[in-house]
């Protein structure tokens, strides 16, 4: 069992080893258990920190298990599907490595003045700070086919939920690491056999039984959770070259400066990230990606989650009309697709309104 995606950002491989031209599975994995952990969350069930920071991370307890308790009783729905100590992945995975092609990106951006534009004439400066001057290495698909992204597991119920996982994915976020820097936008290609409403009831029957209390939802309240989430994608209309360039970098850095001036330095950061030489440095929540092109036309999107953690009195409205009213005083574009979920704390999402804005378009 296979999905096959489409990059529409390429997709950002460089390890830890800067020589690395592999797409490396743990960072698609990583990827995948983070946005089911959001979509887990948004149903309004438990899903634990798999780095154990905010609240500890589930231990599989075999005893219990050997007096006839059911995994499901035992581990949160995001442990149960990508393991934890005493439980392993219910699948394997493996990305084939024949359908995949390394490419190094030039890094356009400098004299990325746009029109109406209060963009910096040049941030190169602030790129090389974050990516320390290299021009990256990143993956894209080798033919029309996409890349291969092999699933095997004797569960069907796993096939389902990486699929809805994976659609989610496509519909409001990016794949794999570094997304901050614009990369990972992509599209799931043929899917086949794949049963979305049984994995939808099987999600919301897990969290029912891990409904969290109040106190627990508080703690993790600055963790990924789709009640949070906004997309905006843009057509650009006056192209100018623009999709050649990073634009996702110098947009960004646009969107923090008007943060700054419209909210305050604090905010800015929170939204968009802390410097990086802070010794508590901690990433952003909103994200912009660079250009794509269909079928002629050049599109971008901005993304993110707004956790109630960081919004304080301010509406999270208010703050993504912020966002679409800053890209559009950097350049033409228009919105093509807009969502903003925007669920009170002890509300969350329901079976038809998820799939109404996940599959909207099979
Ligand atoms: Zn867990």
């Amino acid at each position: 069992m296979g999905f096959r995606i489409k990059t529409l950002t390429p997709l950002w491989t460089r390890g830890i080893n800067r020589e690395c031209t592999k797409l490396r599975e743990t960072s698609i994995l990583g990827s995948l258990r983070w946005w089911f952990e959001a979509i887990v969350r948004g149903f309004g069930g438990y899903a634990c920190d798999s780095v154990g920071e905010v609240v500890e991370k589930c231990k599989f307890d075999v005893d219990k298990y050997k007096k006839g308790k059911r995994p499901e009783e035992l581990i949160c729905p995001v442990c149960y599907v990508f393991g934890t100590t005493g439980w392993s992945r219910r699948f394997r995975f493996e990305v084939d490595k024949n359908s995949y092609q390394s490419v190094t990106l030039s890094l356009a951006i400098d004299g990325l003045g746009c029109n109406h534009s209060p963009l910096p004439k040049n941030v190169r400066w602030w790129l090389d700070q974050t990516l320390g001057g290299l021009s990256p290495v990143v993956i894209k698909e080798k033919t029309n086919g996409g890349i291969l992204l092999n699933v095997t597991t004797s569960d069907s119920i796993i096939v389902d939920i990486l699929y809805l996982t994976l659609k989610t994915i496509q519909e409001f976020g990016a794949l794999g690491s570094h997304n901050s820097y614009g990369f990972g936008v992509v599209k799931v290609l043929e899917p086949s056999n794949v049963n979305i409403d049984k994995a939808l009831v099987f999600i919301e029957q897990y969290c029912e039984e891990w409904r969290c209390d109040e106190e627990t939802r508080s703690k993790l309240s600055k963790m990924p959770n789709l009640k949070h989430v906004f997309k905006i994608d843009f057509r650009l209309l006056d192209d100018d070259e623009l999709h050649n360039k990073n634009i996702g970098f110098v947009l960004k850095y646009a969107l923090r400066n008007k943060f700054k001036n419209e909210y305050d330095k604090g905010f800015a950061e929170q939204l968009f990230g802390s410097k990086k030489d802070r010794p508590n440095k901690f990433s952003g929540k909103v994200f912009v990606s660079n250009c794509w092109e269909e079928g002629g036309e050049f599109f971008f999107r901005v993304y993110g989650m707004l956790p109630p953690s960081i919004l304080g009195s301010r509406k999270r409205e208010d703050i993504v009309d912020t966002i679409e009213e800053g890209i559009k005083e950097c350049l033409d574009a228009d919105v093509v697709s807009r969502t903003l979920l925007n669920f009170e704390e002890d509300e969350y999402l329901d079976i038809n309104l998820f799939k109404k804005l996940v599959m909207k378009n099979e």
